[in-house]
């Protein structure tokens, strides 16, 4: 029986980032719970986003926890399904010189990256044959594409294997963080939440409305805060101040039978459309910088590809002149106000791996053993993520992370 024991750390959240932590915990040998509304992850980021994996970062931590993260996914290339094919990216001349800048700070924490010229861009993929508006490029032959789900049932099976515990359909309500320990208050539902609820729940500002189901009261000596973009709601539960918000960003799979773009990784282009081969389709995102914030699901359907999409991918590439909208689908950004995560000692007994802007799938292992190690033993150990504590915000000592897909 979950509900009698006393837990060394309860998780809230079982997305890739709580799993991890879940399996970074269990490895220390912490009594570990990770407690999630939907273990099946139906609106959780972790299922809707594009498994890019990579460590061009500008900012020194960020780069850091990605390398740390794709030097663990190469262990286990196959069983993540984890395809190193690179991130070619395209700059225009706004951009490039800055991206040219980071070059040597990626170079110094062991990332390989190299710059090319347009026309080495066009003899790289011959597929890119308009180089109008490319200033230069990079290409880090490390970096690649994961398959998400894959990463967190590997979390996860690691983490039961190792003895922790996921409670599924258990949705927190209530956090009660006394001198002796925290106890939180779980609305568990009895059956499988139906996709209206579930989405009812978790598009609310705050607890949602429960369908049938009981109350449950957990008990820890700590807890983590790793929900994802509804961080929020555990910070107006603990009265805490959130920095986090939520932004819909949209993807869709398209068809095109003349091009195979299967030997390449991630490619993004100077428009700001990304896309990469998804078995017999293409996978492309683009993220409208006039998004409002907030729990929005919607897909806008193949008028976002005809609007966003199309127009770019054609501009760049002739052979992506007839391409058929198959589907597509939106989930959450969980955006901080420096696009960098918050990692760290929220408050006495309370800890947080939020907010990762757009990077939760490739550094989820990094930031699952810093905040592991910081949990277990009151410091960070190989991985230091301290610069990503919140109070950075107080101390002006923001983690500005430019590059933004
Ligand atoms: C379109 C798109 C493309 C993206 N592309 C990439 C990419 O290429 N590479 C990359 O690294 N990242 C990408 N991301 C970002 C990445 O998906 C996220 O940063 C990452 O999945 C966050 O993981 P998480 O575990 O923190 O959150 P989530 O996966 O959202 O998990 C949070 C979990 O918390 C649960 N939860 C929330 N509140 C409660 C509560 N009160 N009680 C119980 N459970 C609760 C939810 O059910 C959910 O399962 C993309 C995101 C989107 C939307």
């Amino acid at each position: 029986m979950i509900a009698g024991q006393r837990f060394d750390v309860i998780v809230i959240g079982a997305g890739v980032v709580g799993s991890s932590i879940a399996m970074g915990l269990a490895e220390r040998s912490l009594r570990t719970l990770a407690v999630d509304v939907d273990l099946s992850g139906r609106l959780s980021s972790s299922e809707k986003n594009a498994g890019g994996v990579r460590a061009t970062w500008w900012q020194r931590v960020n780069i850091v926890l990605c390398r740390a993260s794709i030097e663990y996914y190469q262990r286990f290339r196959d069983e993540l399904g984890f395809r190193q094919k690179g991130y070619l990216w395209l700059y225009d001349a706004a951009t490039y010189a800055s991206a040219i800048e980071h070059i040597p700070l990626q170079r110094e924490l062991g990332q390989p990256i190299e710059a090319l010229t347009p026309a080495e861009v066009n003899r790289r993929v011959p597929e890119i044959d308009k180089l109008d508006g490319i200033a230069g490029a990079t290409f880090s032959p490390s970096d690649g594409l994961i398959n998400p789900n894959l990463l967190k049932e590997h979390y996860r099976a690691r983490a039961l294997k190792l003895g922790a515990q996921f409670l599924d359909r258990a949705y927190v309500v209530g956090i009660e963080n006394g001198s002796s320990g925290v106890r939180l208050d779980c609305w568990q539902s009895d059956e499988p939440l139906s996709d209206a609820g579930l989405e009812r729940m978790m598009t609310q500002d705050g607890a949602g409305v429960a369908e049938n189901g009981r109350m449950l009261e957990l008990n820890a000596d700590s807890i983590v805060i790793a929900s994802g973009a509804w961080s929020p709601t555990a910070m107006k539960l603990l009265a805490i101040r959130n920095w986090t918000e939520p932004v819909r960003r949209q993807i869709c799979l398209v068809d095109n039978r003349v091009t195979n773009l299967s030997q390449y990784g991630m490619i993004v282009d100077t428009s700001g459309v990304y896309f990469h081969n998804e078995g017999s389709h293409i996978l492309a995102g683009y993220s409208p910088p006039e998004e409002p914030p907030g729990y929005h699901f919607n897909y806008d359907g193949e008028p976002f590809f005809l609007n966003e999409i199309w127009p770019r991918l054609y501009a760049r590439m002739s052979c992506m002149e007839r391409l058929r909208h198959v589907t597509g689908w939106a989930g959450l950004y969980e955006v901080s106000p420096d696009r960098s995560a918050i990692i760290g000692r929220a408050t006495n007994r309370v800890y947080e791996a939020h907010s990762f802007s757009g990077r939760g799938v490739m550094q989820s292992y990094g930031a699952g053993q810093a905040l592991a190690d910081l949990i277990a033993h009151g410091k960070y150990g190989a991985l230091d993520a301290s610069e990503l504590s919140r109070d950075r915000f107080d101390r002006g000592a923001q983690v500005w992370e430019e590059l933004h897909i």
